[in-house]
């Protein structure tokens, strides 16, 4: 990751970690070195006071202690992104020369498994990337098993294997880690898009609310100037069909992110698909759409506001119409599901959904009509969500699209 490229809250974010780890990786280091190396061996018969005198012996230390002031410049810098992979190259580095230096040529038995690899390996997960993670693992098990060709020496194999371990066990973490910050932010995002609907919902309510009533009047005296001059044609059909347009939209927009009192009742999923093919009939024979059904005999009655899963249907059906310009098969078929829902698919033969299109659907005014308002899909969606059903898009590019809605039973005696 560069830094050039994040957030100052994940800068931070960091930051926190990269100064926890630094003060761990040092305190660790040194008093594991300092007791195991020259007080153990001082007062007890344990401990290893050969080891500070040989391989690169204090220098080591000094390197490594060298790297401090280095990584402070990288935090000041506002860069602490490089700081963990350059303490971990850096020491694993100094580690090598000094295992070569301690047993090149020499016939002793490789023991020297070196305990800060494990502080490596273990806080790994805390910075939450997946590369330093196989950086830190590779990088370990490549350095144990150079030793072991390079030496010539089977010895390594037992830190290996614990290493290994290790690497499993904080896998697991890191996963853990992923997943919870994957759930975390879509649960934002579902929040942010909640939140965008509520807006424009109180906007568009209001908005519409205002545009209604001289719209009303508007229909009201085109249909009375039809009335009064039969003989100016085409002209008043298409302002009144224009004027409906406009209602429906603000009909759309009055009902995202503030639904409408709904009004449940035992109703026939039949009859509301029936009502919704013969309104869009028409639209569908002069495009040379034909509508398919295939109804189960027997679909148990759901318990909805009819008037609302009627818009669902319509939104549906004028979506797939819209989407065969050149005529086509719509098939509808709808039947129980199990012995608690019914489920109703609409499968068209348009122009299909691109994969990645697919997501954008539910966002508000997203469309790719000339004149469409990108608020059917959503209007739709959100009826669905208010009655316990699902609503499920499949496409397959140029060839059509697949709607399935899911609905429960009515539980109405
Ligand atoms: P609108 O129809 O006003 O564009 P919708 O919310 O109904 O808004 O649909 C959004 C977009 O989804 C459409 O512009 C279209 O690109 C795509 N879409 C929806 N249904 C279908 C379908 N059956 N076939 C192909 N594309 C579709
Ligand atoms: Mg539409």
């Amino acid at each position: 990751m560069d830094a050039g490229h994040q957030s100052p809250k994940l800068i931070f974010e960091e930051k926190k970690a990269i100064t926890l780890f630094l003060w761990l990786f040092y305190i660790f280091y040194l008093t594991y070195s300092i007791f195991w190396y020259i007080i153990i061996p001082k007062y007890t018969t344990y401990g290893n006071a050969q080891y500070i005198k040989e391989g690169l012996g204090y220098w080591q230390y000094i390197i490594v202690l060298c790297f401090l002031p280095v990584s402070i410049y990288f935090y000041k810098k506002e860069n602490p992104y490089i700081i963990k992979n350059f303490i971990f190259f850096g020491f694993i580095l100094i580690d090598l020369i000094d295992n070569l230096l301690r047993y090149l040529g020499t016939a002793r038995p490789f023991a020297s498994g070196n305990i800060v690899e494990l502080l490596f390996i273990l806080f790994a997960p805390i910075f939450v990337n997946k590369k330093y993670f196989w950086t830190v693992s590779f990088g370990v098990v490549g350095k144990y098993s150079l030793l072991g060709i390079v030496l010539q020496d089977a010895d390594v194999l037992p830190a290996i294997g614990t290493i290994i371990v290790l690497i499993a066990i904080s896998y697991v973490l890191l996963i853990r880690f992923f997943s919870y910050i994957d759930s975390l932010s879509s649960a934002h995002e579902e929040l942010r898009q909640k939140e965008k609907l509520a807006v424009i919902g109180q906007m568009a309510a209001t908005i519409a609310h205002e545009i209604r009533n001289p719209l009303a009047s508007l229909k009201g005296f085109a249909q009375l100037q039809q009335e009064r001059f039969p003989e100016s044609g085409t002209y008043f059909p298409i302002m009144i069909q224009e004027i409906d347009r406009i209602d429906m939209i603000v009909n759309d927009l009055m009902y995202i992110g503030k639904p409408k009192a709904t009004q449940i009742e035992k109703t026939s999923m039949k009859e509301i698909l029936s009502y919704t093919i013969s309104i869009m009939e028409q639209q569908a024979l002069a495009q040379d759409v034909v509508v398919e059904t295939i109804f189960a005999e027997k679909i148990p009655l759901i318990d909805c506001d009819e008037r609302h899963l009627k818009q669902v249907f319509i939104n549906l059906l004028k979506n797939a119409i819209e989407a065969m310009p050149e005529g086509g098969i719509i098939k509808i078929i709808a039947q129980p599901l199990g012995d608690s829902k019914v489920v109703v698919t609409i499968n068209d033969q348009g122009c299909g959904i691109n994969n990645e299109d697919i997501s954008k659907l539910m966002v508000p005014f997203y469309t790719t009509k000339k004149d469409g308002t990108g608020l059917g899909l959503v209007v739709t969606h959100q009826i669905i969500k208010e009655h316990n059903g699902e609503l499920k898009l499949e496409s397959d590019p140029g060839k059509g699209t697949k709607v399935t809605i899911t609905l429960p039973i009515s539980q109405k005696k």
